[in-house]
């Protein structure tokens, strides 16, 4: 087996969740294994050794889990973008479009200096719709994107493509 396809076998397919007719990607089986997980964390940095990265921005709550390791591994400071009203200090808001109505993440107003080169991190990308305003509000905060990265890709959703389009580099390690 290659790496790629290890990895594809460690995320597990729950039909029907969280709603009848939805295939949920559970990455929770991958994290439990000890070395997909570090190969996976290992391929997300694999462009970016050595490069400052100043920040790495994680997508509550799964993209917690991965930016925290992918921090550690390109020894750069972690920002966590939360769903409203989470974080202690003042933040910056962003409403965004769900399938049903809006919602709202935000962050630390102070989590970015202008100009510092941040990477995205979140597990899975869809429809694109958290990871496009997560850019919005990166970029709001004047941080330089210069990437999003993301373990699964559902090409079919066409998120990736709308995150290429606001001109952001986007990694993704399975489809
Ligand atoms: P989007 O905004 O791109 O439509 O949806 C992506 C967001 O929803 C991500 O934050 C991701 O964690 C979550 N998400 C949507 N579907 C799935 C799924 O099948 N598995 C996992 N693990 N997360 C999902």
């Amino acid at each position: 087996m290659d790496e790629r396809s290890d990895l594809r076998a460690a995320v597990r397919t729950i039909p029907d969740y969280p709603r009848p007719g939805i295939l949920f990607r559970d990455i929770t089986t991958l994290l439990g294994d000890a070395r997909a997980f570090r190969r996976a964390v290992d391929e997300l940095v694999q462009p970016w050794p050595g490069s400052k990265i100043d920040k790495v921005a994680g997508i509550e709550a799964r993209g917690f889990i991965l930016g925290g390791a992918v921090a550690h591994q390109l020894a750069s400071g972690f920002v966590p973008i939360r769903k409203k009203g989470k974080l202690p200090h003042e933040t910056v808001t962003i409403a965004y479009s769900l399938e049903y109505g809006i919602d709202e993440m935000e962050m630390h107003r102070d989590a970015i200096a202008p100009g510092e080169r941040v990477i995205l991190v979140d597990d899975l990308i869809a429809t694109g719709g958290t990871a496009t305003a997560a850019v919005e509000l990166l970029r709001k905060m004047g941080a330089e994107v210069v990437a999003a990265v993301f373990l699964i890709d559902l090409p079919d959703l066409g998120g990736a493509r709308r995150l290429r389009d606001m001109g952001v580099t986007v990694r993704t390690l399975m489809s």
